[in-house]
């Protein structure tokens, strides 16, 4: 048997660092939403005992690096399921680009597997079992709106967020997201986003007020390593994007506006100079 699973893309409205902790993560807070930006994942069961990956990407590890291979490698060891299963990923996320790629397809894999073995695990377990893989699983595994706290895998659901055009732009260059947070200094911050302003524009559907309250902290360390991010994020509000912001650590920048004609200016006067470009819709 074979079946499919879609794995969108994140992308952050807001993402503020409160502290280091003992253990080294660092405690967030965050609001994470979906974008109609998908990898599809198709997975077929093998009677062999194995796990294989394949991709048409070649810059991606097919081995056990591949975060798809760990989390079949995880549910199959936590559930006891002695088969196999082949996986092939179909990228269109951009890799390393702070939208999640690589979580979203661990968390599409543990639905999908969930599935096709037929193991009737509830979504919410499902997604604490991410929460192994990684800090942005857990939320991948749910989707929607969420407010994620802790390291990022304590989730609560929130309303949607005003229905807008996100315009995604990925300069050349690929960042390391533990590179980012070791460079993070939190006392080196003179201010921090406002959830309880995002909080209230998304509750209040003002798309004004959300362009107004996006905010990341992570902007401090990748804007000043990469100068053509900071360049990226200028262009798109010089074009006229309502709100700018760096999802993750980046690089990637996405500008947000109501009007679909103006998403596809901001598209075409990127694209002279940036070749992945994206005009997506927020998944609601
Ligand atoms: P985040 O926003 O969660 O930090 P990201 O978008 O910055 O994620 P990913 O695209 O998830 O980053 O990739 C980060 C690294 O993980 C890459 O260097 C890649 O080699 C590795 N990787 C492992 N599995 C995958 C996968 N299925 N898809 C993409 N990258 C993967």
């Amino acid at each position: 048997m074979k079946i499919y699973e879609k794995a969108p893309a994140k992308i952050n409205l807001l993402l503020d660092v409160l502290r280091k902790r003992e253990d080294g993560f660092h405690e967030v807070e965050m609001v994470m939403t979906m974008v109609d930006l998908f990898d599809r994942l198709e997975m077929e069961e093998l009677e062999r005992d194995t796990i294989v990956i394949s991709s048409q990407a070649g810059y991606i590890p097919l081995d056990e690096k591949n975060l798809a291979f760990q989390a079949a490698r995880l549910i199959k060891e936590r559930y006891r399921v002695p088969k196999g299963v082949y996986i092939h990923l179909d990228k269109k996320i951009p890799v390393a680009a702070g939208l999640a790629g690589g979580s979203s397809d661990a968390a599409a894999t543990l639905r999908g597997l969930n599935r096709l073995w037929g193991l009737r695990i509830p979504l919410d377990e499902l997604s604490r079992l991410g929460g192994e893989l990684g800090s942005d699983v857990p939320f991948c595994v749910t989707g929607g709106t969420a407010l994620a706290t802790g390291r990022g895998e304590l989730l609560q659901r929130i309303g949607n967020p005003p229905q807008c055009w996100v315009i995604l732009a990925k300069p050349p260059i690929n960042v390391s997201t533990a590179d980012v947070y070791g460079r993070f200094r939190v006392n080196q911050l003179n201010t921090h986003p406002s959830l309880a302003r995002m909080m209230a524009a998304i509750e209040g559907g003002s798309f004004t007020a959300m362009c107004d309250a996006l905010g990341n902290v992570l902007e401090s360390v990748t804007l000043s390593l990469y100068p053509e991010v900071r360049q990226l994020r200028s262009s798109m509000r010089q074009l006229g994007a309502d709100g700018v912001l760096m999802s993750g650590s980046g690089p990637t920048v996405f500008g947000l506006v109501a009007k679909q004609a103006k998403a596809e200016r901001i598209y075409n006067g990127l694209r002279g100079y940036c070749k992945e470009v994206y005009v997506v819709r927020m998944l609601t």
